[in-house]
């Protein structure tokens, strides 16, 4: 079973009169409980692709399956319960909300979730922040803690609906480089101990190097897959999408 499974994925977008293909005949199945590195140059379609992953953004064609749920088909309500239960997403910039405590940030997806009490709730979030280190800091907002502590309040929030998946989009970009190997070391023990799925994309070969899994992109195609070997060093497998073997095929 995979908890992730794309078949021939294409994402364009529209930037004025020329059509951009971001995402170009992906196919991709992901395995539940792994730690899933996607890496490549800038432009190469890595946030496209976990947009696309995280029912942010549907794509022009093709088939996404969550939990061998077919995601194409929702309506955009039923995605949004689907991400409020299964998907847990980190960000580069963090993205928290200023106002609010890191309590209340771990707290804002949760309130989604009528089937949550409210013990439970608080409980979830006493027990996500005490995960990440910042009991102490419940009380302080954003501004209020250093770029480390605020990217483990988003690991929290990430992980307090107990999502299958958590999605973090070049988590340790703007972290110094101690932090980032701190936060990595945090995300990793985590998805030993609870199974969370981590999907990340990223430059930083920090994260490669802690990762199982490796996806690396060009030009919105995968161009190899990566696993590791008894040794536990990278073994590469290079891969040509069905559009490239067609076209392969015609020329031969
Ligand atoms: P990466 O995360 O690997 O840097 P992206 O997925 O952000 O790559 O971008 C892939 C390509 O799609 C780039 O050429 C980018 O300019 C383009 N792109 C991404 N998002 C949009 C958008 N909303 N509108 C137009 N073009 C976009
Ligand atoms: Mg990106």
């Amino acid at each position: 079973m995979s908890v992730v499974r794309i078949e021939r994925v294409f994402k364009d977008y529209l930037l004025g009169e020329q059509i951009v293909q971001a995402v170009n005949d992906i196919t991709l199945s992901i395995e539940p409980g792994v730690f899933l590195a996607i890496s490549g140059p800038s432009g190469s379609g890595k946030t496209s692709l976990l947009n696309l992953i995280g029912c942010i953004d549907k794509p022009t064609s093709g088939k996404i399956f969550i939990n061998d749920e077919d995601v194409t088909q929702k309506s955009a309500d039923q995605l949004a319960d689907l991400r409020a239960h299964s998907i847990g997403f980190i960000f580069q910039t963090f993205n928290l909300l200023p106002v609010l405590s890191a309590a209340e940030n771990v707290e804002y997806p949760l309130l989604q979730r009528k089937d949550i009490s409210d013990a439970d709730r608080k409980k979830r979030v006493d027990y996500f922040l005490d995960i990440v280190g910042l009991s102490k800091y419940v009380h302080h907002r954003p501004n209020q803690l250093s770029g480390g502590q605020r990217q483990r309040v988003a690991i929290a929030r990430a992980l307090a609906i107990q999502p299958a998946i958590v999605l973090a989009d070049e988590p340790t970009a703007n972290l110094d480089k101690a932090t980032g190997k701190e936060i990595l070391r945090l995300m990793k023990l985590i998805n030993q101990h609870l199974g969370t799925t981590f999907i990340f994309s990223t430059h930083d070969q920090k994260v490669v190097d802690v990762s199982d899994r490796l996806v690396k992109m060009e030009d919105g195609t995968i161009k190899a897959l990566g696993i590791r070997n008894e040794e536990n060093q990278w073994q590469l497998i290079r891969v040509r999408n069905l559009s490239e073997m067609a076209a392969g095929d015609e020329q031969e």
